[in-house]
Parts: C-alpha cells; sequence; structure tokens
C-alpha cells in the first residue's frame, strides 16, 4: 500500500546534490529529549532575545503534554528584522551567480548534516508520521538543490526585440509558512528568494518552533551573509500582520489557509506587495471506469490520507462510477482497516495525531457534520480510535453517498476524512470535479493514457496526477481560484522572486 509513497520519495530523490541516506529509527532518542525553551529569534545574523514576551506553551500532539516553550517576538522585533534584511539587499542583490550557488551548497551541506534529527524534532512536535517527516525532510533538501538547478542555466538578461530585459532581485521578501510541513516549506520559498538575490524575514507557525530552532542552526551554520534572512518566531495577527502592512517588504510568500492568505493579500496591496499564496484545497481524485480498481482505490487511500490528511494536496473527494461503487465500497473498507494509526515515530504508522487539539476537534465537526448532511459512513466515525485517548488521533474515516453539494465535499476538512462521489459520464465527473472553489490539485486513474490525459487537460487544477503520486520537484506548484497565486519551484518559481525591467535605447 505504501508503494506509491516509496515512489514518491524515489522521485524526490533524484535532484539532490549528494545521496540522502536516514537511520532506520530514531524514536529511542527522541523519547530522550528533553523539555526545550526556545527564547531567542535570528536577527542580522545572531540569535537575539526578542522585545516580544508572550510565552506559548508546545504540546506533543501525541499524548498531549508540554515538551517545550517559545518565547514570542512582536511588531518590534519584525522591524528590526525587515531593517537588517533591508541592509542585507544592498550587496546581496549584486552578488553573482557563483556566488549564490555557494551560499546554497553551505545552506544544502548544513541541512543535510543534521537531516535525522530535523525528521526526529518535526515527529515529536508536530506529530507528523516517520514515512512523512522523512520525506518531508527529504523535501527540505530537494527544495535548495533544485533552487540551485533552476538558477544555473536561468538567464537573467534577455532580449526581446531590439530591447534589453533585465530580471531584477525583488527586495525584503515576507515568507509566512504553516505548521503541516514548516521547514520544507521554509527551505524552498527561502533558497528560491536567496537565488534570485532577494533577502528574508521568515514566520514561522509558532506551533513548529522546536523545528525552526534546529533549521535556523542549520542555516547559521551554512554562514551565509548576516542579514539575509532573519527568523521571528511569533503570531500571525502580530508578526504576520507587520510583514503584510510594511513598506520595506516588496513581497510575500505564504502557505496556509485561503482565509489568511486572503487577509494577507488585502494588506499587502496597500503597500502593493507582490504576493505567492499556496492556500487550501478540495482536490478530486477521478476514478475512471477502466481503471484497475485493486489498485486505484489503495493509491486513493494514500492520496487522501498522505500527512494525516493534513495536506493541502490531499485527494479527499473520490469520485466514481456508480454502477462500481459496491466494489469500491468493499475495496476502500479493506484499504482503510489496514491503515495503522498510531505513534508517529513508528515505522509502520500511516496516520498519527491531528496537530493540535483545536485541529482534533475541527475534524471531529466535520465528521459530525456529514452524518447530519445525510452522508452514509463507509467507516471511521467520530471519536478516538481505541487505546489513543491521549493524543489527538482521529479514526481514518471515508463517507459514501456524498453530494458535492454537502459541505464535508467543499470545505477543507484538513485531516483524514475522505468522501465517495458518484458520476454517471465522464463528462459528469469532470464537471463535479471543477465544481469547487479550489483548484491545487488533482489526480486521475485510468486504463488508458490518452483518455486520462483528455480528462486531466479539462480540469482547473495547477498539477493533475496521472496514475501514481509522482512528484516533479521543478515542475510549477500552485493553484487555480481560491487555492491561490502565483507558482512555486523550478523557473515559474524563481520569476516569482523577480521585477521585470526593460532597457530600451
Ligand atoms: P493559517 O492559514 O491561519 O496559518 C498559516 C500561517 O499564517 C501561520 O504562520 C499563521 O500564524 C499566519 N497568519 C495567521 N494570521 C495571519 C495574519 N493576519 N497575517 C499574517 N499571517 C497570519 O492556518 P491555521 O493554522 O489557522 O489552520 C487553519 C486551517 O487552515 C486548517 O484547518 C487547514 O484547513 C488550513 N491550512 C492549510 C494549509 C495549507 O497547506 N494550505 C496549512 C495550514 C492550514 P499563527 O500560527 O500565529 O496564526
Amino acid at each position: 500500500m505504501y508503494e506509491s509513497h516509496e515512489r514518491f520519495n524515489k522521485a524526490t530523490l533524484n535532484v539532490s546534490t549528494k545521496p540522502v541516506h536516514f537511520k532506520p529509527r530514531i524514536f529511542v532518542k527522541q523519547k530522550q529529549r528533553a523539555m526545550k525553551t526556545v527564547d531567542k529569534i535570528y536577527v542580522n545574523g545572531e540569535f537575539v532575545t526578542p522585545r516580544g514576551t508572550e510565552i506559548f506553551d508546545l504540546i506533543n500532539p501525541a499524548d498531549n503534554t508540554r515538551i517545550g516553550m517559545v518565547r514570542l517576538g512582536n511588531e518590534e522585533d519584525t522591524r528590526m528584522a525587515i531593517s537588517a534584511a533591508a541592509d542585507a539587499f544592498v550587496s546581496y542583490s549584486q552578488t553573482t551567480k557563483e556566488q549564490r550557488l555557494h551560499y546554497l551548497q553551505k545552506m544544502y551541506d548544513a541541512v543535510e548534516k543534521r537531516k535525522d534529527e530535523l525528521t526526529a524534532v518535526m515527529v515529536q512536535e508536530y506529530g507528523g508520521t516517520l514515512q512523512f517527516c522523512r520525506m518531508s525532510t527529504l523535501n527540505m533538501l530537494n527544495g535548495i538543490s533544485g533552487a540551485m538547478e533552476t538558477l544555473r542555466t536561468f538567464d537573467f538578461e534577455r532580449t526581446v526585440s531590439k530591447s534589453q530585459v533585465r530580471l531584477e532581485a525583488l527586495g525584503v521578501v515576507g515568507i509566512i509558512t504553516p505548521w503541516n510541513a514548516s521547514n520544507s516549506f521554509i527551505c524552498n520559498k527561502l533558497s528560491t528568494a536567496l537565488a534570485a538575490g532577494c533577502t528574508a524575514v521568515i514566520k514561522p507557525s509558532e506551533m513548529s518552533a522546536l523545528q525552526t530552532q534546529v533549521l535556523t542552526e542549520c542555516l547559521h551554520e551554512a554562514g551565509l551573509p548576516n542579514g539575509v534572512f532573519n527568523i521571528v518566531n511569533g503570531l500571525g495577527h502580530t508578526v504576520g500582520a507587520e510583514i503584510t502592512r510594511h513598506p520595506g517588504v516588496a513581497k510575500i510568500s505564504f502557505t496556509g489557509s485561503t482565509i489568511t492568505g486572503k487577509t494577507i493579500a488585502r494588506g499587502a496591496v496597500d503597500t502593493m506587495k507582490r504576493v505567492t499564496l499556496e492556500l487550501g484545497g478540495k482536490s478530486p481524485n477521478i476514478i475512471l471506469d477502466d481503471a484497475v480498481l485493486e489498485k486505484a482505490i489503495p493509491l486513493a487511500v494514500v492520496a487522501g490520507f498522505m500527512n494525516s490528511g493534513q495536506a493541502c494536496i490531499a485527494g479527499t473527494r473520490i469520485l466514481v462510477h456508480e454502477d462500481q461503487l459496491d466494489r469500491v465500497k468493499t475495496l476502500l473498507k479493506d484499504a482503510v482497516e489496514n491503515v495503522q494509526v498510531g505513534h508517529p515515530a513508528l515505522e509502520t504508522t500511516a496516520v498519527g495525531p491531528m496537530v493540535s487539539k483545536k485541529q482534533y476537534e475541527r475534524v471531529q465537526q466535520y465528521i459530525r457534520l456529514g452524518v447530519e448532511e445525510g452522508a452514509d459512513l463507509l467507516i471511521g466515525g467520530i471519536g478516538h480510535p481505541d487505546g489513543l485517548e491521549q493524543g489527538n488521533f482521529v479514526k481514518p474515516t471515508v463517507f459514501v453517498n456524498v453530494n458535492n453539494k454537502m459541505r464535508i465535499a467543499r470545505e477543507e476538512i484538513f485531516g483524514p476524512v475522505l468522501s465517495v462521489i458518484t458520476y454517471k459520464t465522464e463528462d459528469e465527473a469532470i464537471r463535479i470535479a471543477n465544481d469547487t472553489d479550489y483548484g491545487l490539485q488533482a489526480y486521475v486513474s485510468s486504463g488508458d493514457d490518452a483518455r486520462a490525459h483528455r480528462v486531466a487537460a479539462q480540469i482547473n487544477a495547477g498539477r493533475v496526477l496521472i496514475n501514481g503520486l509522482h512528484h516533479d520537484p521543478l515542475a510549477p506548484f500552485g493553484g487555480f481560484k481560491q487555492s491561490g497565486i502565483g507558482r512555486e519551484f523550478g523557473v515559474y518559481g524563481l520569476e516569482e522572486y523577480l521585477e521585470t525591467k526593460a532597457i530600451i535605447v
């Protein structure tokens, strides 16, 4: 069942600059980790005590024990970080390609050296499964090596008609990230910004402070010029809002919910900041009637429950032909019964706890809502799985007889809850797939390649995956409609950090 995850891993490994080997078990080390206090932010090349004094508790989602505390920065800390980034931009924006590649390589090496620790701390603080956190650490490295690969052949000067066109670094970039793959988002966004010649102020989710701390130590060791990157732990409505309103920030790269993305976009317009927004999703998974169901259904379960369902790209709407519903129900039940829910540090765990009690409650509310709306529970339901009452564990849940108008089919649940919707014809499947406010990623399974491509071409989504969970770290990633604005990764991602200037003689 995890064959497809393995393939996903292998695909992401392809662009590493060095082979990456993980130690097989990290649980024991992690159990011995003492309670930790993060009381510094990172400004102008130094770990400094923030002006902000608010303390936020860090809770292990697997058992709800307190594992640490973080002292949060405030607006003044944010302004200091922006000022350091602005000063650094003056010289960093003038660096050559070779200098930037040198810094990115140092960043890669420093992260690679501590990859096992980065994985372990993510498992402990976020509750991501070991399988997922390993992949997320690989994605950190691939984000950096991908930025290097793109930079090597990128033309910052071009000729268009009779004019010279220069692509110039935008300035200071605000990077605002959520908790569901915190360090991997930071590494991808920061390395692309640095490749472009920008400098950065980063505001991670405060729930990721232990993960951020290890990454910051890696980045510090990489020896980048002072002020080129700055990291301020803090809340969205203080640090995030200051980054959004500050005239010294030229662009924001954000990953998170659509509602917060809209707040940032509204705030950014006053200073005409550029924005790249990677927001929510409600991805359709169209299983065409000629697909091999024995392959497509287990794959649909992996696509739906990836990152314990806390993924914007999760395939949460499974579209099946109405004549195949009975067979699909049997296969789905079998596949979900075999999904191991449990401690995230165990090798075999496929679904771990939700990141917080709040997120657990949110998912419970959606399961209740599904029942109230008249959908049928095929498997799962409200409450904790047996024996996992201490943590934020949810029963992997599948609803059948779902109508695409129901809220469980329209809203991002961000937990392991899937909806099965039937269609009569291929055209109806495409119509249902596109009948959503979102458009981030979609999945198509078919026994006929040409048919799968024909269907993929009609889906309104930034990425469409055919017959598998393939990943291409240099292909553009981003959303149609309310899934966002702009693209990340590869050439399309790099261009988002550049301003275009024409020199006409
Ligand atoms: P948010 O979108 O609110 O948080 C993402 C980041 O934005 C965090 O760092 C947050 O800080 C920051 N932020 C919040 N408000 C502002 C603001 N006004 N200005 C600037 N930055 C801000 O996600 P939540 O953590 O609240 O999760 C809620 C739901 O969002 C989830 O249930 C899920 O549906 C969706 N989500 C989607 C993600 C995706 O990958 N597309 C990722 C995470 C969540 P702080 O943590 O302090 O609020």
